[in-house]
C-alpha cells in the first residue's frame, strides 16, 4: 500500500517494550537485594521530581550511574528495585528536589525531563521503559508519604513497591491511573481535538481519565460525548502505553462515531473537528496545506492515528 511506504516504518511507542525482568519475588528478599546492590553490573537511574539526571560524557548522554557514584549525591530519598536487565540489577533513586538544583550547574551532568529525553531520543530507547518505571513509582512515593487512612507518615518497604502505615497497619501499593485515549471514526473521517496547551498547529486524540465503576468502553463513549458532543457505538481496544506524567496508563481505542455534529466543551478543548484520512497522512508527513500536525511519534495518539490511516474502517471490525 502506497501510504505505508510513504509514512515509513512504524515509530517506537515511547516507554514500551521493556526488557526488564521485574524479578518481583526478590523484592522481599533482603539478601538478594543486598547482593544486587553490590553487583559490579548494577546500575541506577536518578530522578529528581520531573527531572532525570544524565551523565554527560563528551556530549554523549548516559542515564545509568554505578551504585558507588550514587553515594556521592546528596538528598537521596526512596530507592526502588526496578528489576534485572540481562541479569544486571537496575535501581531507581529519588533525589530530593532541593538537592537537584545545585546539580544543574555541573558540566558533567545534564538534567532534563523524561518527555524531552523520549521525544529527542537523548538516550538509547532501551532505557525509556525503566526510566518510566522509576519515575512513576518514585513519583508515587513523593505523593504518598502519609497514610490516606489515618494521616501518619508511612514507610517504604518491599524494595520500594509498598508503603506501610505503622499506626493503622494498612498497606499501600503504587497506583497507575488509567486514561482512555481514542479516535472517533465515521468511514473516511475522524475527530481530533486541540488542547489550549498544544503547540499552535498540533491536533491529537481526545482523552480522559477512566472513572471508578466504568469500563474502558464506557469511558471512551462518555469522554467523546462530553468533549465533542459525538455519540459513539462500537469501541475497539488497540494498544496501551505507560505514561509516567505522573503515573498513568494510556489505553488507546478506536470508536465508531454515530453522530456528526461536533459540540466542543471549551473548558476542556480549544477546538475539535473532523479530519479526512488524506489530511491525516499529510499531517504525519508535515505536508498539510495549513501546516497542521499530529502528535509526536513517541506518543500513543500518533499510533492510533497511524493505524486508522493504514486500516481505515477495518480498525472497528
Ligand atoms: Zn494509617
Amino acid at each position: 500500500m502506497g501510504i505505508r511506504s510513504e509514512l515509513g516504518p512504524w515509530p517506537y511507542l515511547g516507554y514500551t517494550a521493556s526488557r526488564i525482568d521485574r524479578a518481583a519475588q526478590c523484592r522481599t528478599d533482603d539478601a538478594a537485594l543486598a547482593k544486587f546492590a553490590k553487583d559490579p553490573a548494577a546500575g541506577c537511574y536518578l530522578i529528581g521530581g520531573e527531572l532525570v539526571v544524565l551523565r554527560n560524557e563528551n556530549g554523549a548522554l548516559q542515564p545509568l550511574f554505578a551504585m558507588d557514584e550514587v553515594r556521592a549525591f546528596d538528598g537521596a530519598r526512596e530507592t526502588v528495585f526496578l528489576g534485572l536487565t540481562d541479569g544486571a540489577p537496575r535501581f531507581g533513586i529519588a533525589l530530593d528536589v532541593s538537592a537537584v538544583e545545585p546539580l544543574k550547574t555541573r558540566s558533567d551532568l545534564k538534567l532534563t525531563d523524561l518527555r524531552s529525553i523520549s521525544v529527542h531520543g537523548l538516550v538509547g530507547a532501551e532505557h525509556l521503559p525503566p526510566l518510566a518505571e522509576a519515575k512513576a513509582v518514585l513519583g508515587w512515593h513523593a505523593r504518598h508519604r502519609f497514610c490516606p487512612n489515618c494521616g501518619v507518615p508511612t514507610n517504604a518497604v518491599d524494595a520500594g513497591w509498598r508503603r506501610d502505615c505503622p499506626s493503622c497497619k494498612v498497606q499501600h501499593f503504587p497506583r497507575t491511573d488509567p486514561v482512555a485515549i481514542m479516535l472517533p471514526i465515521a468511514g473516511d473521517r475522524c475527530v481530533l481535538g486541540r488542547s489550549p496547551r498544544f503547540a499552535a498547529t498540533m491536533w491529537s486524540c481526545l482523552a480522559g481519565f477512566i472513572e471508578p465503576g466504568e469500563t474502558i468502553e464506557q469511558a471512551v463513549r462518555r469522554e467523546v460525548l462530553e468533549e465533542a458532543g459525538i455519540v459513539c457505538g462500537k469501541v475497539n481496544y488497540f494498544t496501551s502505553q505507560p505514561w509516567p506524567f505522573p503515573m498513568s496508563l494510556m489505553i488507546g481505542c478506536h470508536a465508531e462515531a454515530l453522530s456528526d455534529k461536533i459540540t466542543v466543551d471549551r473548558s476542556e478543548l480549544e477546538d475539535a473537528r473532523w479530519f479526512s484520512r488524506e489530511e491525516l497522512v499529510l499531517m504525519l508527513l508535515h505536508k498539510h496545506p495549513q501546516g497542521l500536525t499530529a502528535t509526536v511519534p513517541h506518543a500513543i495518539a500518533h499510533h492510533i492515528i497511524r493505524r486508522y490511516i493504514e486500516e481505515g474502517g477495518d480498525v472497528l471490525r
